[in-house]
């Protein structure tokens, strides 16, 4: 079963990630945890120069390849071979995030965004996508003190809330195996909302 979590940043992913594997653990279940844009060694390799804040000059069109490039090698290399070995693959970040990013943040375009994506992944789709829903203004506050920002990150409000947007947009778009958690409660509630969710999938 493959399950993908999306959001903003600071929408809490990386937390609750780490806490649904400790759950996943405690049930036996078999499972591997994973992030975008990385997963592999060439997608480790290719967020660094991605997220590295002396790229500058960056294309917009070159971003949006390399994190296609990155999911292409990681679905390659680790995810299929978790898939057939039976087991739960949780990944930080998966193709809804180009969508949002790239496709509406960037303003390249969903339909572009999407077509070399569709080449990159061949097809394999997130089973269950949980989205963390949070308010763009609540995420700025939540950043404000934190000095380690990437490339992206640093990019300001503005370019924000167009991802918000976007993900607002593609939540219409592809309601398919998408579930809206509300990401603005506390961990526990957040956590919860996510189990209960992933353990009727798992059923
Ligand atoms: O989720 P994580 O913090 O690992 O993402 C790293 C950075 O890459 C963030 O700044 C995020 O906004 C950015 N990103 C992006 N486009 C994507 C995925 C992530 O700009 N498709």
């Amino acid at each position: 079963v493959f399950i993908t979590l999306e959001g903003p940043d600071g929408s809490g992913k990386s937390t609750i990630i780490k806490l649904i594997g400790d759950f996943l653990k405690k049930e036996s279940i078999q499972f591997i945890e994973t992030r975008e844009p990385g997963g592999t060694f060439i997608g480790e390799e290719i967020r660094e120069i991605i997220l590295d804040n002396k790229n500058t000059n960056m294309s917009y069109e070159t971003e949006a390849l390399l994190y296609a490039a990155s999911r292409g090698q990681h679905i390659h290399e680790k995810i299929i071979p978790a898939l057939e070995d039976g087991k739960v693959v949780l990944c930080d970040r998966f193709i809804l995030s180009s969508l949002a990013y790239q496709g509406v943040g960037r303003g390249l375009g969903i339909e572009k965004i999407k077509m070399i994506n569709d080449f990159a992944i061949r097809g394999v789709y997130p089973d269950l996508i949980l989205f963390f829903h949070i308010d763009p203004k609540i995420t700025l506050e939540r950043k404000l003190g934190n000095i380690d920002t990437d490339r992206l990150e640093n990019l300001g409000g503005e370019f924000h809330e167009r991802v918000y947007k976007g993900y607002m947009d593609l939540l219409k778009l592809y309601p398919k195996n998408i579930v809206i958690i509300d990401a603005s409660r506390s961990i526990e509630e957040v956590l919860e909302q996510s189990i209960n969710t992933i353990k009727k999938i798992l059923k």
